[in-house]
């Protein structure tokens, strides 16, 4: 039976390295989709923003540090948020006591008050900052930084997704850390890997050279019909006849390759939210900027809501002598980020990381940007609703649904791998 996989992101090449007898459909020259990454003039940048491998789960961390070889380093988190132009240790709520002292108080009085104080339900994802951290965590970092990420009304956010993603802060810690005993917070990420050279696309080459006969690239997939009891996939000029179907691709670019989709599907599939990504890539005249992993970035007079160091993973992202600097903005369509255009972009980041002197904007050597459509599942509070209307519909119709935008959920690298060793179990067993 052939299988037809359509998209060679992880997910894709995941699936692929599991299944003998499939083809992988791409529609870029390159696979990868999010985990793509840049090598230019020396540097290598993951262009889809930057990446790090972590996870609780360790059937998958092997997988993909098995994919990888000797070609690993590991190393410890050293994360900071920029906080009225100090640096505060992340999560912020493990780093209370490096906060001036009133900020301090206040946040571990709102920690206190939600603790003692009647709960109610959260019904959206602000009053679910509010009543996990309090309004001194919330108002202070958390709102701000999140309004910036989503890029959405956090009150029109829904719950749905935040456990486990959001970290959940143990009362002992609160305490600790606002006394300025030491505390670490979201453990599974502290000591993450990273591929010493090849940026997070060396995962991608070597699950690549696995499937190498079976990826078919440049082909974008634009109809997907049934015939008898199998199906067509075509691009509009070649078709590819398979008995069965995995979509990794978005869900959007899936329903739109479909025949008769009534009606109310095309709504569900209009009302899913997503945020795009703009991932501004620094190449620096500078030998050792900092000691920093990445940097989160509340503020509103900087585009940017995080900045990784990734020549602090690995010294070969970097020619000898320079450094490596990735900054990531969310956007969406028709908004003042998507209308500026990338050089706008570039020249702004540069001016913003200056003068919060996170860069020297005169040791810049290389800047490129790169967009990446989807990057962000943005859980809105009908969510729930669509997203059950759509799989439904698919699932009806016979088509299965791996990865991070083909199920339309804030899926990490670990959970696509896990998704597709599932889905692959699952198949056998049938
Ligand atoms: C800014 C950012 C940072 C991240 N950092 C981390 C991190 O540090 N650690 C971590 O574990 N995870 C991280 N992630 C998540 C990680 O990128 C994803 O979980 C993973 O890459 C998703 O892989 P995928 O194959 O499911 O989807 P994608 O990477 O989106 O792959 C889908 C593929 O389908 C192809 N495709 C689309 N349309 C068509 C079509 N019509 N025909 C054929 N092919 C098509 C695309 O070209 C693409 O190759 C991050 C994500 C973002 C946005």
């Amino acid at each position: 039976m052939t299988i037809g996989i359509l998209g060679a992101g992880l997910t894709g090449l995941t699936l692929g390295s599991l299944i003998a007898d499939c083809e992988i459909l791409e529609r870029n020259s390159e696979c990868g989709g999010l985990c793509q990454s840049m090598e230019e003039e020396g540097f290598t940048f993951d262009c889809g923003g930057s990446h790090i491998i972590f996870s609780k789960d360790n059937e998958v961390l092997n997988f993909m540090l098995e994919k990888l070889g000797d070609n690993i380093v590991k190393r410890r988190r050293n994360t900071k948020i920029l906080y009225n132009g100090n640096y505060v240790k992340y999560p912020f709520e493990n780093g209370l006591s490096e906060l001036p002292l009133q900020d301090n108080f206040e946040c571990l009085k709102g920690f206190i008050e939600v603790l003692v104080n009647t709960k109610t339900k959260p019904v959206n994802f602000k009053d679910w900052l509010y009543s996990t951290f309090g309004n001194g965590i919330a108002e202070k970092y958390l709102v701000p930084y999140n309004e910036k990420i989503w890029n959405y009304d956090l009150s029109k956010m829904s719950t749905w997704w935040v456990e486990g993603r959001v970290p959940r802060p143990p009362v002992d810690d609160i305490i600790k850390s606002s006394l300025g005993i030491k505390t670490e917070g979201y453990t599974h990420q502290l000591n993450f890997y990273y591929p010493e050279e090849g940026g997070i696309n060396a995962l991608i080459n070597s699950l690549e050279r696995e499937s190498k006969d079976k990826v078919i690239k440049n082909f974008d997939v634009k109809s997907i019909t049934r015939e008898n009891s199998g199906w067509i996939v075509s691009n509009g000029t070649e078709r590819r006849r398979y008995e069965l179907i995995i979509a990794t691709q978005p869900i959007f670019e899936v329903v739109r390759a479909m025949e008769d989709v009534p009606a109310e599907i095309y709504n569900a599939l209009n009302e899913l939210k997503y945020n795009s990504l703009i991932t501004v890539m620094l190449g620096l005249n500078v030998t050792h900027l900092n000691d920093f992993s990445w940097l989160y970035i509340p503020d509103v007079d900087c585009l940017a809501h995080r900045v990784a160091f990734p020549s602090n993973y690995s010294k070969c992202v970097a020619p000898e002598g320079k450094s490596a600097v990735v900054a990531e903005i969310t956007y969406n369509n028709g908004d003042s980020t998507d209308r500026s255009s990338d050089e706008e972009l570039i020249t702004s980041t540069i001016e913003e990381l200056h003068k919060k002197k996170i860069i020297d904007k005169d040791t810049v050597c290389f800047a490129k940007a790169k967009r990446a459509k989807y990057a962000y599942v943005v859980y809105d509070l009908n969510y729930e609703k669509n997203i059950a209307v759509l799989k439904r519909f698919l699932n009806r119709r016979g088509i299965h649904l791996v990865g991070r935008f083909a199920e339309f959920e804030y899926l990490n690298m670990d959970a696509c791998v896990r998704n597709a060793l599932d889905f692959v179990k699952e198949l056998n067993n049938d």
